[in-house]
Parts: structure tokens; C-alpha cells; sequence
């Protein structure tokens, strides 16, 4: 890959990024003034699984993020777009669709494989 295209892949990542901490910063700030009056049980209840699924979200967010972060020090590196498995470049047209990715398609498709055997 060229620098040209790396540094386009980092313009889409740091957006990634940003766009990501700014809606763990709205799910943080949601979360502090949620002591709020709900005397019946059911509404307590329900607000529970929602504050259950924000900590989810924000576990995969952090999880992205850090997948984000790990992907921009592959730019620096000159190793963004290879496959960390066999070595290979990554498609294009996988790249644009997931650029965090760290597999090409014959490896991540090889590693689900494995994964639904084990
Ligand atoms: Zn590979």
C-alpha cells in the first residue's frame, strides 16, 4: 500500500475514532442523572436491561476502539494492510469495509472456521 492510501485509511479511522468517543462521552454523561424517580418496579426494571445493554455497547465500543488505535500504529508502522496471519495484503475491498481488521478473507475465514470446530 502507498502512502497515499494509508494516510487515506488514517483520515477514516481517526474519524472512526472521534465519532466513537464522542458517543461513549454522550453515554457517560446519560448515565450520571439516571436517579431519577421510578417508584414502580417495572420501570426500574426495564431501565436496568437499558443501562445492561449501554454497558454492552460500551464494551464494544471500548473494544473498538482500541482495534481503531491498534490500526493507526500499523500506519505508522508501514504494516496497515498486510494480513498478520499469512502476510499477504489484505483486499481492497475488505479493507474499505472493515479497515480494522488485522485478517484477509482466507485467514479470517480460516480462523471462524477453526472457531466453530473448537
Ligand atoms: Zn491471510
Amino acid at each position: 500500500m502507498d502512502t497515499e492510501q494509508a494516510e487515506a485509511y488514517r483520515a477514516i479511522l481517526q474519524q472512526q475514532l472521534e465519532d466513537l468517543l464522542r458517543e461513549a462521552g454522550k453515554t457517560v454523561s446519560g448515565m450520571t442523572d439516571e436517579h431519577e424517580n421510578f417508584p414502580d418496579p417495572t420501570d426500574r426494571a426495564s431501565m436496568e436491561s437499558d443501562r445492561n445493554f449501554e454497558l454492552r455497547i460500551r464494551d464494544r465500543e471500548r473494544r473498538l476502539i482500541a482495534k481503531i488505535r491498534a490500526a493507526l500504529e500499523r500506519i505508522d508502522e508501514g504494516t496497515f494492510g498486510i494480513c498478520e496471519s499469512c502476510e499477504e495484503e489484505i483486499g481492497a475491498a475488505r479493507l474499505r469495509a472493515r479497515p480494522v481488521t488485522t485478517l484477509c478473507i482466507d485467514c479470517k475465514t480460516e480462523q471462524e472456521r477453526q472457531e466453530r470446530i473448537g
